[in-house]
């Protein structure tokens, strides 16, 4: 037996080709993808039929059935075929009936091969006509034939029908790819089946490497973008091989006449003058190529132009508008869209993230509300940081499992790759990017172009994000502003109003009050009528009822005057010890009545002030009364007084202090400033009885309104000091007032 050796070294480096890939495959199968199975099943049988080759050539394998041992590589090759069917199925369709294919191809296979066996018993001649004649040895091989045209029919047909209609380019480009290995696949099989053996072999191992890369590559390179190259090369080299024969054949025929180093002489300096200018002419070829082609996008001009247009943007709608246009302009595409990235707790610890439209691709871009931490997207985009295409998206089994939100959300855009935009912690933004307007795919150049874009847009959105919040907090301070101005605007109203009323019924009150004043002093001055022990109490009433509504006026009329700072101040030098003597007389019979003592405490030592007596007196009065009415039975008053000098600290000017102190009821730390205003009063008004000197009486609210204002129109202050309000233990309180020794002039 003569061993052929040339075949061999095609086909044993082939087997193992085949073997080593199967194992490889089966190792790298993803578990959702059907197609890997397949794909492994296919080098399998790949292997097998190389080996059945080995075998046939070297001698090793016969069968008792010559037409069946002859066939039974080409048996293989029909599966082969058939087993390429069911992986374009499943390729291009999910849920493809690639298992009835086969199962079809299967059944085919085997009635050959029981015609090949003669299992079938048949007659030698079939058919035949005076001219042509059909005869039994011919049908296994006219059956192969029919069997593999069917195949590639229905394969071709299924893939031009998934390329019309297939909405994205990616689709497109694969099928194209997957097509143009199919092509070569069908050839080298027919090849085979026609009995040239080598060429077929060598045809479908080329097929295969094609098969392999389609299938486990998610982002094949654009089929034009690779055709644009191959013809550049192909020019490039053409250009150079002529430029290099010219030379050679003008330096041969100069130098005629040097005959042994002629062919050196002229090749040399073409050779370095091609070495020199190779890759320019390559440069420029590829450029003429892309111009003829179709307008080509210049990297660097691109990136320039961007960053100068974004930079200076600091609106957030314009940017996304700018940064789009540009990035369409550039890359010819359909569209693209903006998302801003906010971060967002979602309580028990887990984060996720918010992604808002801005720009859209035509009409409103829908929202993607919650992006959790641990989402695939969020994976690649936060944790990868890096782009990610609709392909991978379609065949990666790691989006197979996605949120109902996010499915829709993708349905909703016509995505062909998202680049995320990060700032240096944090993930800020989402370029959403349509395909291209040509059809191609994106290259890696795109990507790595897409990226270093949107770094610079992430320096411009973060300051956009940066004003866009300034904008808000500065109208909300606006409104507030606005709110302020219009409720002071308000309370100015009332107070003019309050201070009006306070002017007019004083004013109002007083005539008709003298009147009663009159009649009732009249009254009380009728002997006989004061006799009777009923009227004198009536009249008697009726006085001291006249006297407290006569007070009462006149604190009105203090505190409109104070108001509208119409209080004139008739000073002369004043003697506080005997103005607090005098005024503690009014009192001596509501002290004694309320078992009450008072004190005078470093009264003698203290200077004379510049003052005017009778409302120094009213703020003295005032403050006795409310110390008489808010101390139980029993309690002890001090008006102690102490000299100021000017180093004190205390006031400008050099002055007094007077303290009036009680052992009452105490007021609150946060009433304290409260109750100088007009018309004050705690809680518990409707306990008080009334009165001017008995416990808790109740007053009209103005006593220190008018104590402020007096004191105040001195160019002196008041102020209250208690441990807080305590009805049970009396902690009592110390009202001080600091009185400057002398008027300064704009108090005159
Ligand atoms: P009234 O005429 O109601 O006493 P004032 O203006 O004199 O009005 O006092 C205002 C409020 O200040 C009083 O209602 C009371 O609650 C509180 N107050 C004034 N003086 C004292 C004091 N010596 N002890 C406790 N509370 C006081």
């Amino acid at each position: 037996m003569e061993l052929s050796l040339l075949p061999l070294l095609l086909y044993i480096p082939l087997a193992a080709f085949y073997l080593v890939s199967t194992v490889i495959n089966f190792l790298r199968k993803r578990l959702h993808q059907a197609a890997d199975y397949f794909l492994v099943l296919f080098l399998g049988i790949s292997f097998l039929e190389t080996l059945l080759l080995i075998l046939q050539t070297v001698g090793v394998f016969e069968v008792f059935i010559p037409p069946v041992e002859e066939n039974l590589p080409h048996y293989g090759i029909l599966l082969l075929v058939g087993l390429c069917l069911s992986l374009s199925l499943l390729l291009f369709k999910k849920k493809g009936p690639g298992w009835i294919f086969l199962g079809l191809d299967l059944v085919w296979i085997a009635g050959i091969l029981l015609v090949d066996a003669k299992a079938i018993p048949l007659p030698d001649t079939l058919w035949v006509t005076p001219k042509i004649g059909f005869y039994t040895q011919n049908m296994s091989w006219a059956a192969l034939l029919i069997g593999w045209g069917a195949l590639v029919v229905g394969t071709g047909a299924f893939l031009i029908i998934r390329y019309v209609k297939a909405r994205t380019v990616f689709i497109k480009n694969r099928v194209r790819y997957w097509g143009g290995a199919l092509i070569v696949f069908s050839g080298g099989a027919l090849l085979f089946l026609l009995g040239i053996e080598h060429a077929g072999s060598f045809f479908l191992f080329v097929a295969s490497l094609a098969i392999i890369y389609i299938i486990r590559t998610y982002r094949l390179p654009d089929f034009q973008a690779m055709a644009y190259k191959l013809i550049s090369a192909t020019l490039t080299g053409l250009i150079s091989l002529l430029l290099f024969t010219f030379g050679f054949l003008l330096g041969e025929r100069i130098l005629g006449r040097y005959s042994w180093y002629r062919s050196i002489l002229s090749s040399l300096p073409m050779a370095l003058i091609l070495i020199i200018f190779y890759n320019p002419l390559q440069e420029k070829v590829k450029e003429i190529v892309q111009i003829l082609t179709g307008e080509p996008y210049n990297r660097d001009r691109a990136l320039r132009e961007y960053s100068k247009s974004i930079s200076s943007i600091l609106e957030i709608d314009l940017l996304a508008t700018v940064s789009v246009g540009l990035i369409s302009e550039a890359l010819d595409l359909v569209g693209g869209a903006l998302f801003l990235v906010d971060e967002v707790e979602l309580g028990t610890g887990v984060s996720g993230w918010r992604l808002r439209g801005v720009k859209g691709m035509g009409g409103t871009l829908p929202n993607l509300d919650i992006l959790t931490e641990n989402n695939i997207f969020a994976r690649v985009f936060v944790g990868e940081q890096r782009p990610l295409t609709h392909a991978e998206i379609d065949l990666s089994h790691k989006f197979q499992t996605l949120p109902e939100n996010v499915v829709s959300w993708l349905q909703a855009l016509d995505v062909e790759v998202f680049i995320p935009i990060h700032t240096k912690s944090e993930w800020v933004g989402l370029f959403a990017l349509a395909p291209k307007r040509s059809g191609a795919s994106y290259s890696s150049e795109d990507l790595e172009l897409l990226g270093t874009l949107a770094d610079q847009t992430a320096v411009a959105l973060q300051n956009a994000r940066l004003v866009e919040s300034l904008t808000v907090v500065n109208n909300e301070f606006r409104r507030a502003y606005a709110a302020m101005e219009n409720a002071h605007e308000k309370l100015e109203r009332i107070e003019r109003t309050k201070s009006d009323f306070i002017s007019i019924a004083s004013h109002e009150l007083r005539t008709p009050l003298t009147v009663m004043n009159g009649y009732t002093q009249m009254l009380s001055s009728d002997g006989e009528l004061m006799e009777n022990p009923y009227y004198a109490d009536l009249i008697e009433g009726l006085l001291g009822g006249a006297d407290r509504l006569h007070e009462i006026i006149e604190s009105m009329l203090d505190v409109a005057k104070i108001d509208t700072r119409a209080l004139e101040l008739r000073t002369q030098p004043i003697d506080l010890a005997v103005l607090l003597q005098r005024v503690s007389r009014n009192f001596e019979r509501d002290i004694q009545v309320r078992e009450q003592s008072l004190l005078f405490q470093g009264l003698e030592d203290v200077p004379k002030i510049q003052g005017d007596p009778q409302t120094l007196e009213k703020v003295f009065s005032n403050l006795l009364s409310n110390a008489i009415k808010y101390t139980p039975n029993g309690g002890k008053i001090t008006i102690g007084g102490q000299h100021i000098p000017p180093t004190s600290g205390l006031l400008e000017w050099e002055g007094v202090e007077v303290v009036v102190s009680d052992t009452g009821i105490g007021i609150d730390p946060q009433a304290q400033k409260e109750i100088f205003t007009r018309f004050y009063h705690d809680g518990d008004v409707g306990l008080h009885s009334s009165g001017k000197t008995k416990f808790k009486a109740r007053g009209a609210g103005l006593g220190l309104a008018v104590v402020q204002g007096v004191v105040e129109a001195h160019g002196g202050r008041v102020w209250v000091e208690s441990e807080g309000k305590d009805e049970k233990n009396f902690p009592g309180s110390d009202f001080h007032i600091i009185l400057p020794l002398h008027q300064p002039a704009q108090n005159l």
